[in-house]
């Protein structure tokens, strides 16, 4: 039979018996623990000496000897010879140390297990009789797999004392384009404040049930929460203890306020981390066939938010035909776009698409040149969320469409 345990070798003496190949792989994973090992072998393979020299391993170069046992608290041999693998073995049970045998698994009276982990989960896989390393690694890849992208409950039973703040770029909506970082903290949190664009819906059914989510992108009315107290939110929930997920569409600093929000964080000494997000300021043109760059048509991108003024960097960038204009949340402020962008001296022929509900179903795009996109926008009602795109990259036939393509025959 066996007991898995949870061993820690940090600062404990562990004797590795054997210079070979074994012994370095091994050697990687004791030091990593932090353990404090010495190797005994009347000589060293390369890669072993390596790493020794890397990390001021202790060398003892000789063949092993019964003392070698007595001040280690974990033995590990791997000598290449069954018979000295054996003995050291055999010495060990007299002097009570655990003692791993790499020749024969079955024979020491520990065994390393395959491990994984995820966050600060560990995961160990070992066989009950017998040795099938290459059958435990199969169950450990298996397992790390699901664990990475949060298939398996990951939620803490017992609050930390402090918690912590994850700001999560969602992507532009299908949950298949989330990192498997981003979908493993979301495994892992007890509460998510989530946005309205992005993944929120497909990723909010896989949540446990006593996860709580706070909708932070509409309330009744219609009304987003306003930022200081989406910081607020976070901070709370936090210095309660609790694993908070900042779910937001994209990514969190492509406008989306991430920055205020690790601000808040800091300012209030509860710890935050960021992980990115696809973008929909690349991944939304992309989805309609559009590439933001393209050689020898598009060297540059300029990325902006709508609703701001029209800045002189944007009016610039709309004229220079090697850069491609990006304007996410820029429905509503179109036909002023276009205005200064004619009244600037940008070709009323130059290329506009505007691509709607990018990655979705119902993902649309309609395409016209610059002097007539406002008139065919309205005609088709685009609405939000939809990226604009002004530049060549927009042209249709540019590569093969992607997607259905509303043409304006102006
Ligand atoms: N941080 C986000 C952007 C937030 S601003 C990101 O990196 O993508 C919100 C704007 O993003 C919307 O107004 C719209 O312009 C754009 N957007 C986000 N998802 C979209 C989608 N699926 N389709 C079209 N536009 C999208």
């Amino acid at each position: 039979m066996t007991t898995m345990l949870g061993v820690s070798l940090r600062g404990r003496e562990v004797l590795m018996v054997g210079g070979g190949l074994v012994t370095a792989r091994r050697l990687r994973r004791f030091l990593d623990d932090g353990a404090l090992v010495r190797v005994v072998a009347p000589e060293l393979a390369p890669e072993t000496r390596a790493i020794m020299v890397e990390n001021a391993v202790p060398w003892t170069k000789r063949p092993f000897r019964r003392g070698d046992v007595r001040t280690a608290w974990l033995v590990h041999t791997a000598t290449g010879d069954r018979r000295v693998d054996r003995a050291v073995v055999a010495q060990c049970e007299r002097q009570r140390r655990l003692c791993i045998n790499a020749s024969d698994g079955a024979m020491g009276s520990a065994r390393l297990t395959a491990q994984t982990s995820a966050g600060d989960v560990v995961v160990g896989v070992t066989g009950v009789v017998g040795v099938d390393p290459r059958r435990s690694m199969d169950v450990r890849d298996a397992v790390a797999a699901m664990l990475s992208s949060g298939r398996l409950p990951l939620r803490r039973r017992r609050p930390g004392l402090v918690g912590r703040v994850d700001l999560i770029g969602g992507g532009p909506g299908p949950a298949d384009l989330m990192t498997v970082r981003a979908r493993r903290l979301l495994a892992e949190a007890d509460v998510v404040v989530a946005d309205r664009l992005g993944p929120a819906a497909e990723v909010r059914g896989e949540l446990g049930s006593d996860v709580l989510v706070i909708d932070v992108g509409k309330r009744p009315g219609d009304h987003p929460v306003p930022q200081e107290e989406i910081n607020a939110l976070l901070v709370e929930h936090a210095r309660a203890g609790k694993r908070v997920v900042r779910l937001k569409g994209g990514d969190p600093f492509v406008f989306g306020r991430g920055g205020e929000e690790v601000l808040a964080c800091v300012a209030a000494g509860v710890p935050v981390m960021v992980t990115p997000g696809v973008s929909s300021a690349i991944s939304v043109p992309q989805s309609a066939g559009i590439p933001v760059t393209h050689r020898g048509t598009a060297s540059a991108v300029h990325v902006v938010n709508g609703q701001g003024g029209i800045a002189p960097a944007t009016l610039a960038a709309m004229l220079d035909d090697a850069v491609t204009t990006v304007v996410l949340m820029g429905v509503a402020a179109l036909p002023r776009l276009v205005d200064a962008a004619l009244a600037h001296g940008v070709p009323t022929e130059s290329p506009v698409a505007i691509v709607e509900n990018g990655h979705s179903p119902h993902q649309r795009t309609i395409r016209a040149r610059l002097s007539d996109i406002v008139t065919v926008a309205q005609a088709e009602r685009v609405e939000n969320p939809a990226v604009i795109v002004f530049g060549d990259v927009a042209r249709a036939d540019l590569l093969l469409p992607v997607s259905a393509t509303v043409e304006s025959t102006a």
